[in-house]
């Protein structure tokens, strides 16, 4: 089989060029591809399940904007939508229907919402979410979990996972002290540790934010009873509970995690997905709740873009496309097909791996543990995982730059795709 050469020359050129007048050469600091060394290929389109750079290569993407792109990039109704959209102008700045038209869409398939309010950012979900729930409960405390991330605000990059993991940071600089002091960080999976916490802290926690799938630390499902076990805890003490669904929002069924193991939040975050590509967070949750934002409410959270019209339409276009009932079949098909090939290929080479997947996020940890919680995730061979990185990029397959990341596979990912991936990482895999 020939091996493709992928070309490089343009994109280190542009490089070059961007390191001197954007920080590290990017707009988000995975981008730079710091853990897995050298630079990346710079992006000039995308189409489907493939994205092309610069320099010519066209690759197999499973990185799909870091989640957004379920449908495969350019998917023609999101498009149509945007195109008809930007005829009446892209921002007013004024109520629309389209804002309407996308929560609705969202609470009707999103068990515990029954009001959402629209952002720009999954950050700005998960820091509304928070001021949120410290001015319904007037309390100052929240506790996160360790390897979960939630966005950049500045009190929670303690153990935030992904990019703060990759680089081996603990936290950032520029976080007052203060801040952080308010931020109490558990283990996944390990609801006596939430519990203790909750109780030495009580009456001080306002919230307990979690990503109910770990998706940042790569893919860990909530073990059996975990989600369960954190809703009744935080009932009785009086916590908010909040699901960041950004990347499981609409991923692993329309409802995301809460749909999939039947336990409710009281607020929900969204993202990634429910933009269709373009810059959206949303977060809702119990009316009586989402009431006290403003300008109804005493908490405050404002946007001069949010809910802006191209966005909502991008929102809509892959809302509606995911209604139809095939494409979470499809997608377990595909991602499952994709997972045991993967699998299947470690265990012929013998690489301590170990596989997760929930629908159509998964990952593979380099290491022998079982891997339940951040501390598991980190026994990862990173270096191992560099070299099956550069493999795949220089053979044609695009995964994130990162062993803690997921990879995402869309309903534009043919069996094909999934054929040619498995044939590259088995050639990848056995040279390692
Ligand atoms: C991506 C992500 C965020 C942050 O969203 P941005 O749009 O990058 O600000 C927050 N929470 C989770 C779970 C995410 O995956």
């Amino acid at each position: 089989m020939n091996q493709p050469v992928r070309q490089t020359a343009t994109s280190t050129q542009a490089w070059n060029k961007a390191q001197q007048i954007i920080p590290g050469g990017v707009n988000s600091p995975v981008r730079a591809f710091r853990s897995v060394g050298g630079s990346p290929p710079f992006i000039s389109s995308a189409q489907g399940s493939r994205v092309n750079d610069i320099d010519g290569n066209s690759y197999i993407d499973y990185v799909g904007s870091w989640g957004p792109m379920i449908l495969g990039h350019a998917a023609s109704e999101v498009i149509a939508a945007l195109q008809s959209a930007m005829q009446n102008g892209t921002s007013y700045g004024a109520p629309t229907e389209l804002e309407i038209e996308l929560a609705d869409l969202v609470i009707e398939a999103v068990p515990s919402i029954e009001m959402v309010r629209m952002v720009n950012s999954g950050t700005e979900a998960t820091m509304s979410a928070i001021r949120l729930a410290r001015g319904y409960t007037e309390r100052e405390k929240i506790i996160k979990v360790e390897g979960c991330y939630h966005g950049h605000a500045d009190y929670l990059l303690a153990k935030a996972g992904s990019g703060i993991t990759t680089f081996g940071l603990s936290d950032s600089a520029g976080v007052p002290e203060d801040f952080a002091r308010l931020t109490l960080t558990i283990p996944f999976n390990n609801a006596e540790a939430a519990r203790r916490t909750i109780v030495a802290n009580a009456d001080q926690v306002a919230c307990l934010i979690l990503e109910p799938i770990a998706g940042n630390m790569g893919v860990i499902p909530p073990q059996d009873g975990y989600l369960e076990q954190l809703k009744e805890i935080t009932a009785e003490y009086g916590v908010v509970l909040i699901f960041d669904e950004v990347m499981t929002g609409f991923r692993v069924a329309p409802g995301g995690a809460q749909e999939l193991y039947g336990v409710t939040p009281d607020i929900t975050c969204l993202g990634k997905i429910i933009g269709g590509g373009l810059p959206v967070g949303a977060y809702g949750g119990r009316r009586e709740i989402m009431s006290c934002v403003a300008p109804g409410g005493e908490v405050y959270q404002a946007g001069t873009l949010s809910g802006n019209p191209l966005a909502m339409s991008a929102g809509i276009a892959t809302l509606n496309t995911l209604k139809d009932s095939t494409v979470y079949q499809q997608l377990e098909v595909t991602s499952a097909a994709l997972a045991e090939g993967i699998q299947a290929i470690t265990q012929k080479y013998q690489i301590p791996c170990h596989h997760s997947r929930v629908g159509s996020m998964l990952s593979c940890f380099f290491t022998d543990k079982t891997v339940t919680d951040f501390a598991t995730a980190k026994t990862s061979d990173t270096e191992l995982f560099a070299g099956y990185f550069w493999g795949l990029l220089n053979q044609g397959i695009y995964i994130a730059p990162s062993q803690f990341e997921a990879a995402f596979v869309s309903t534009a990912h043919s069996e094909t795709d999934i054929d040619t991936t498995i044939k590259v990482a088995d050639r990848v895999l056995s040279a390692l």
